[in-house]
């Protein structure tokens, strides 16, 4: 059976001997911890919404746990610091940490990506929209740079969620179809019938749906964060007054 990494796997990573690789790995956790916590929580709690319109009206009840699993999920985008906090994190500390150098590498790492597998039999469609998310990506970090060094900083918080989910999905698109490249490379050792066949199969089709489905929507919000419409920060208090 496929084998996962495992807590000692990931901790021996984090201790490499060598100092700059360390450092490296260090910094990627430190960049992508709010990534993790908010887009995994807020897809939880999707995912659980979706799964009681799925059941219809026995999912709103309590004959089937979702409804609870709905419920109980909502509070991982709450606590261990919120998830609008946690964006804030991302575009007012992260980012710029050690002179940008970690999102730096990160944009590095994915573009090196990029170039190696643009013409993949079957992933090559799939990693040119990647590179078209890393680019709005790209730009979106340029954005919110000039803000913040154009005194336009009102417009950081505006958008930290979008900018948020925006980079999540770009980093998940690069991971499932980096998965999807290990599994395509696994498939033709497995015999026909095992187990593993269906999982590395599984693993092209998530992968190809997500760049196909999802990662579009990443360039939609780059573009929407470019335009800077500050409409919301425009609202005069006594517009939301109930007549
Ligand atoms: C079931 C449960 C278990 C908990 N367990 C623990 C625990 O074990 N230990 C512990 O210490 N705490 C715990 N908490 C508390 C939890 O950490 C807080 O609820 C959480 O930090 C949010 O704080 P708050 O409720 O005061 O909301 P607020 O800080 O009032 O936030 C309300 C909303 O406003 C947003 N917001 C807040 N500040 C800003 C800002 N500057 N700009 C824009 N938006 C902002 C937030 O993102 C949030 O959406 C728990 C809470 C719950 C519900």
């Amino acid at each position: 059976m496929v084998k996962l990494a495992t807590h000692e796997d990931w901790s021996k990573v984090l201790h490499e001997s060598d100092p700059e690789k360390a450092a490296y790995h260090h910094g990627q956790v430190e960049l992508l911890t709010p990534l993790v916590k908010s887009y995994s929580s807020d897809q939880a709690f999707r995912v659980c919404e979706l799964a009681i319109q799925t059941y219809g009206g026995a999912g709103y009840t309590k004959d089937y746990p979702v409804e609870q699993y709905c419920r109980d999920s909502k509070i991982f985008s709450i606590y261990e610091g919120t998830n609008h906090i946690q964006a804030m994190d991302l575009v007012g500390r992260k980012l710029g940490q050690n002179g940008g150098m970690h999102t730096q590498q990160l944009q590095q790492d994915i573009s090196e990506f990029v170039a190696a597998n643009l013409a993949h039999p079957t992933l090559g469609d799939s990693v040119k929209v990647l590179g078209e998310a890393l680019e709005a990506l790209g730009g979106a970090v340029m954005r919110l740079l000039g803000w913040f060094q154009g005194g336009q900083i009102q417009m950081v918080p505006l958008v930290a969620n979008r900018f948020l989910e925006l980079m999540s999905e770009v980093v998940v698109a690069w991971l499932l179809l980096d998965a999807a490249r290990i599994a395509e490379e696994k498939l033709p050792g497995v015999a026909e019938g095992h187990p593993d066949r269906a999982f590395y199969t599984g693993k092209r089709y998530a992968a190809v749906f997500y760049a196909k489905n999802i990662l579009p929507g990443a360039i939609h919000k780059a573009q929407l964060l470019s335009d800077s419409d500050a409409s919301a920060l425009e609202i005069p208090d006594e517009a939301f007054a109930s007549v």
